[in-house]
């Protein structure tokens, strides 16, 4: 894909999952990759050496707190100071906290709202004047079929997994007669680290094999009966910065194993 090749791209929160696999797969595509997110230094290391030998593009790595506005910005002054400006934007990175509306900590909201949120608030303002003057953008925001479909006791992401949708069209809207489209993906249950912590507590409740911890969780959730990849939701990632895609903006795209329709 053309379009890709020589571009710049930031990934919050892409030391591992589906943040990760948007790194790998525009990292394939011929696109300098930023990498953001907590790990172990030297796993991060791995993985920043690993991507940019693979592919032989330019891979760095900012270790911005998205709690912190001021971290981010100096995160995005240094992407651009060492790639160039940021082409592509995927908001990415998560936080999560499980506990009933009335015993959730004021802490734990706040971070919800500054990392899944805000700091995508801040990414976007921070890398649009670039967009613009390039005429080209792509910004991928995170969401999730929680933004639509309610859970309990997940009261911190559901309501920054529906806020992201506000954000994504408003955003949308204002680039709409630019180069640059902002949208939003809603994954079902994708098979990350996260999913991984599900299926290991499930086999060890229930000594059940991992494939039937697999198919018990997806069973409750995706009509399809199977688990997404991470490198699925990457992939329709790719599509958005295809010229192809140059008029989808401002959608919340499903890709869940038609959970949604349930
Ligand atoms: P994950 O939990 O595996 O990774 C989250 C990333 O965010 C990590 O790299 C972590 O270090 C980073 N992070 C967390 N707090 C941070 C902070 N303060 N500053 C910088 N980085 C921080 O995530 P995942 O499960 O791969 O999910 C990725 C995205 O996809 C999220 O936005 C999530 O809501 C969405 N999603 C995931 C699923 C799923 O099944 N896993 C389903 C639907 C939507």
């Amino acid at each position: 894909m053309a379009t890709l090749k020589g571009r710049t791209a930031l990934v919050t929160g892409s030391t591992g999952g589906i943040g990760e696999a948007f790194a790998r797969a525009l990292a394939a595509q011929g696109c300098n990759v930023a990498l953001n997110g907590f790990g172990e230094a030297g796993a991060i290391e791995e993985l920043r050496a690993g991507i940019a030998r693979d592919h032989g593009v330019d891979v760095v790595y900012g270790g911005a707190d998205l709690a912190n506005p001021a971290e981010i910005e100096r995160m995005i002054v240094a992407v651009r100071a060492r790639l160039g400006s940021i082409d592509v934007l995927v908001n990415n990175a998560v936080t999560r906290h499980y506990a009933p509306v009335e015993a959730f900590p004021v802490e734990k909201w706040d971070q919800a709202l500054a990392v899944n949120l805000s700091a995508a608030f801040h990414t976007i303002r921070l890398t649009l004047p670039d967009m613009k003057k390039r005429n080209w953008g792509r910004i991928i925001n995170m969401s999730s079929i929680h933004a639509t479909n309610v859970v309990r006791e997940r009261v911190d992401y559901m309501t920054t997994k529906a806020a992201i949708l506000g954000l994504t069209k408003a955003v949308a809207l204002e680039c709409a007669q630019t180069g640059i489209t902002c949208n939003a993906l809603c994954p079902g249950w994708v098979l990350t680290p996260h999913a991984e912590r599900q299926i290991a507590r499930l086999m060890a409740e229930k000594s059940l094999s991992r494939e039937l911890a697999i198919e018990e969780l997806v069973s409750v959730r995706q009509p399809s009966g199977r688990p997404i990849t991470p490198a699925e939701v990457a992939a329709l990632g790719i599509y958005l910065c295809s010229d192809a895609a140059a008029n989808i903006s401002g959608a919340a795209l499903p890709i869940d194993g038609a959970w949604a329709v349930t």
